[in-house]
């Protein structure tokens, strides 16, 4: 499978890190290895001195699929789940500056905790659902999925152009602003709506 990662889809989140607002999706992949499977804590990198958490909100594709329509888009996901585009800012920082593929900042071991997935069927209107981050209890990041620049249809259409996308893959959809860092010992919660569906530690 591979993980998906859609970036600045949020105008917000675009401006706070002074980039500009895309007028296509931008994406990057992350490898199976960032998964973190459920429970663990996440191991705070040694490589960098500025881990950030990124929520979002991030769909599971159920069908094959290459040049989607986006009209038929919403036949090639049916669950929904919530996790953390962990990012090492500092190294991102540096790849950037030299025009560098972000991989390193993005992808490594654990970068991609995900809860688990719910059918999209227990929501109104998956285009218009609160999710946010808590960290040690106090809320950090919270965002709707209706201040997306790309919706869930626009970007299965968008990505498939590029890669065929197979049963299993995952897309993580864009983070709101209050990206900031994490610490050892932090303790992390995420929620879809009310419901909190992943916590863990950073170690
Ligand atoms: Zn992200």
């Amino acid at each position: 499978m591979k993980i998906i990662c859609i970036g600045r889809n949020y105008a917000n989140h675009a401006k706070e890190l002074n980039n500009p607002v895309p007028t296509e999706p931008i994406f990057f992949l992350k490898p199976e290895t960032s998964l973190l499977p459920k429970n663990n804590p996440f191991v705070y990198p040694s490589f960098s001195n500025d881990v950030q958490h990124e929520v979002e909100i991030v769909i599971k594709i159920n069908r094959l699929g290459k040049h989607i329509d986006q009209k038929f888009a919403h036949k090639y996901y049916n669950e929904i789940a919530v996790g953390v585009d962990f990012t090492a800012r500092d190294i991102q920082q540096q790849c950037k500056e030299k025009g560098l593929p972000w991989e390193k900042a993005k992808a490594f071991d654990g970068s991609a905790p995900t809860s688990k997935f719910v059918s999209i069927q227990q929501f109104e209107n998956i285009n218009k659902l609160n999710f946010s981050l808590q960290i040690n209890g106090e809320t950090k990041q919270q965002g709707n999925t209706k201040d997306m620049l790309f919706n869930f249809d626009q970007i299965v259409a968008y990505v498939s152009q590029f890669f065929t996308l197979k049963i299993g893959d995952i897309i993580y959809t864009g983070t709101p602003s209050g990206v900031g860092p994490v610490k050892i010992n932090d303790k992390i919660d995420c929620f879809i709506e009310e419901k909190k569906m992943l916590s863990f530690n950073v170690k």
